[in-house]
């Protein structure tokens, strides 16, 4: 990525301090996942479209989801929203196995392309569909992030968060401010939920919901 060092810098100037999430965002180049009119964009730290009503995230939204899921390597990541695939990247260098699940999909297919057959990325899972119900058979995992927002958490992410696992996710009003949660589950039937900033994500919208 071009201007590098400022774009370390930058993230480091607001907070960032896990080494391992500032050296595993160095080595991806953004541009690759974003639509060939954003990339001049790439390096700014903000928010892009990259169509079909959806944006990747801010680099230092990505940066500061990341470092709250406190990865050391070992762990089984969910995303919901794999979006553009960054914040998928993102987490394949941080972690052992990244399970990732995108409603839309053309994005779904390109993340797909970008991910698996240009980066050849081997511990990434992708999946098109509804998050909602997460990703029974790989469960539990020792992480979840969700990139886009619910009014409120989905049951089944919380019952397929591993016991000492977190979960990073925006919480709120579809049309109003959202608050980025942590969510750690301490115990089969304890979770501890704690707010950490207040964003603003699109939506999590649902599919088959008349059943
Ligand atoms: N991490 C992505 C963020 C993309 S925006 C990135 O940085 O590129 C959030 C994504 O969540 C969008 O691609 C949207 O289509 C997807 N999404 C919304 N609701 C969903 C759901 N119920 N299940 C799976 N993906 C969903």
């Amino acid at each position: 990525m071009r201007g590098m060092a400022s774009f370390l810098d930058a993230l480091r100037y607001r907070g960032i301090r896990d080494e391992r999430v500032l050296q595993a965002m160095a080595s991806l180049d953004r541009r690759r996942f974003v639509p060939p009119e954003q990339a001049a964009n790439a390096d700014f730290d903000a928010a892009l479209p990259i169509g079909h009503e959806q944006t990747i995230s801010q680099p230092f939204v990505v940066a500061l989801m990341t470092e709250a899921l406190a990865l050391r390597g070992d762990e089984r990541v969910l995303e919901i929203g794999t979006g553009s695939g960054y914040q998928t990247a993102v987490l394949s260098a941080l972690a052992r196995e990244v399970y990732s699940i995108e409603i839309v999909p053309e994005l779904h297919a390109r993340a797909r392309a970008v991910l698996v057959d240009e980066l050849g990325l081997q511990n990434v899972h992708l999946r098109r569909g509804d998050g909602y119900a997460g990703w029974p058979e790989a469960a539990p995992f020792d992480a979840i992030i969700l990139t886009a927002a619910p009014e409120r958490i989905p049951t089944p992410l919380i019952e397929q968060l591993a016991i000492g696992g977190r979960m990073i996710a925006p919480v709120g009003a579809q049309d109003g401010e959202q608050e980025l949660v942590l969510v750690r589950r301490i115990a089969e039937d304890d979770v501890v939920v704690e707010k950490i900033l207040g964003v603003r994500f699109v939506p999590m919208t649902r599919e088959n919901l008349a059943q």
